[in-house]
């Protein structure tokens, strides 16, 4: 995410984390069943539980089972009055995963949304209270939503199923816990779709945490003349009929579900080639015009260049496709969307270069938990630093001293950036001071050490997430240092490092 043009609001409310489940959702512990298990012994089987466990956002994601595909066939009418933000959904999942334990119910998040029908592996589940049955909890008030599957027959550990939801309603513009849009955002013309942390939810049902990545299948249906652009590559032309055009497209490469999109609007599309034949396709809206429209293609004619700039520094770009979507609507910041980030009114170089930079740092990479966020938006930052001074504009050394003497001047050391809170995710010291530290490393460790370090956290930890201890313990071995005193000082302490 970029916010650094403009604020993000943040909300004046205190934060306060969530200690319970609602009513109606149990934990994931059940008494045993008695099923026979192959060995003989006493099999137990439970329900997975209704959260994974961050402290930021617990009842996001789900336990006891790892989803392999996302299969997602959304037929979508954009507002009718483009005064009144409301969309109309319609749509159904089919949610290939594993057990990951032996299951008698699991659990989906779907905020906002009903659900008409379910089945699994072809066969119907009721809707009612029963354990077999399946029940649905929204609770705005506890951040709660909830979609529970009972399971008959129960699925073992290994196992895999495919879970059908057919689902939809009328769709508006979500809000996270600082009050900024995002999810299934309604535009006056389509849908801006920008989901982090928690906002995927608002349109598919989903295991909302980032460390259950997926490949995503998308079948979006839209009235004749109007264009979706999903992540990946399309998976054949769009096909029309009756008035309504299907898109098609497939993401191959395994994603978390923040990082998923399927922006709808007035788009023109455009078909390039970055290096060594990677596809790039751009969505720039129609209604991007005059200045903004210049902007933005001179920056999104540079990204074959950044993509080789960056290719050079930390190994070869890590998905099959790259490009914009760039919406004359707002949501006031970017989002890097894998392999197709989502940019407001304008994508200018800075911007690009950053949600680019995230490929490597945040999607191929992604955060264990919430509270890890710096790995994404301090390397972002730093490769703005980078970008700008291989484009002759500034030096990194520059940029550090300016970053250094703002912290000081806005009195910004007081956060730990290691752990900065559910609402201060997007905060700029999570930005600045996280780039400073990754630049006060290089200096700390030298240049050779820094680069291997960063090669081989992306190499180890490709398609997956990791925590900001895996990221330490990548530069410790790097470099043969023990860091801990540093990275407290430049992550976790109250104030100024020292400076390198
Ligand atoms: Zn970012």
């Amino acid at each position: 995410m970029n916010n650094l043009t403009k604020a993000r609001r943040i909300a004046a409310a205190a934060m306060a984390l969530m200690t319970a489940c609602a009513a109606g959702i149990t934990s994931a512990q059940a008494a045993p069943q008695g099923d026979p298990a192959p060995q003989g012994e006493p099999a137990r089987y439970g329900p997975g539980a209704p959260g994974s466990g961050d402290p930021y956002f617990p009842s996001a994601g789900n336990g006891g089972y790892d989803v392999l595909h996302y299969d997602l066939d959304l037929r979508y009418s954009p507002p009718s009055d483009p005064a009144v933000p409301a969309g109309k959904l319609t749509a159904e999942a089919t949610i290939t995963l594993r057990a990951t334990q032996n299951l008698d119910a699991l659990n989906f998040d779907l905020r906002g949304l009903a659900v008409t029908a379910v089945d699994v592996d072809g066969k119907d589940v009721n809707h009612g209270a029963g354990p077999s049955d399946w029940t649905q909890v929204q609770d705005d008030a506890s951040r709660t939503w909830e979609l529970t599957v009972g399971l008959r027959p129960k699925l073992k550990a290994g196992q895999k199923a495919a879970i059908t939801i057919d689902y939809g309603g009328t769709t508006g513009r979500p809000e996270d816990t600082t009050g900024a849009l995002y999810g299934w955002v309604t535009t006056a013309d389509g849908a801006m779709v920008v989901s982090e942390p928690d906002g995927a939810p608002t349109w598919y049902p989903v295991n909302d945490d980032p460390e259950d990545k997926a490949t995503y299948s998308f079948h979006i249906t839209v009235p004749e003349g109007k264009t979706a652009v999903a992540n990946g590559l399309p998976g054949g032309k769009p096909e029309t009929k009756a008035g309504w055009t299907t898109w098609t497209w497939e993401a191959r490469d395994p994603m978390a579900s923040y990082l998923a999109t399927a922006s709808i609007g007035d788009f023109t599309l455009s078909y390039g080639k970055g290096p060594h034949g990677l596809p790039i396709i751009n969505a720039v809206d129609r209604g991007v015009t005059g200045p903004a429209l210049e902007k933005t293609n001179a920056a999104l004619a540079l990204q074959p260049q950044m993509i080789a700039f960056l290719s050079d520094l930390f190994g070869p770009y890590p998905f099959e496709a790259f490009g914009a979507i760039v919406d004359d609507d707002s949501v006031d910041y970017a989002l890097e969307t894998q392999t197709r980030p989502v940019y407001s009114e304008v994508a200018d170089e800075d911007t690009v270069v950053h949600e680019l930079g995230h490929q490597w740092f945040g999607n191929s990479v992604s955060p264990a938990d919430w509270k890890d966020i710096w790995l994404n938006e301090g390397w972002a930052t730093y490769i703005q630093w980078l970008w700008a001074e291989h484009q002759g504009k500034s030096t990194v050394a520059k940029q550090f001293t300016d970053t250094v003497a703002d912290l000081d001047s806005k009195n910004l050391w007081g956060l730990n950036i290691a752990d900065p809170g559910r609402d201060n995710l997007f905060a700029e010291q999570v930005y600045h001071r996280g780039a400073a530290a990754l630049h006060a490393l290089r200096a700390k460790i030298g240049d050779q050490a820094f680069f291997a370090g960063a090669k081989e956290w992306l190499d180890r930890y490709s398609n997956s997430s990791a925590t900001t201890e895996d990221f330490e313990n990548v530069m410790e071995e790097a470099s043969g240092r023990q860091l801990d005193a540093f990275f407290n000082d430049w992550l976790r302490e109250g104030d100024r490092p020292a400076m390198p």
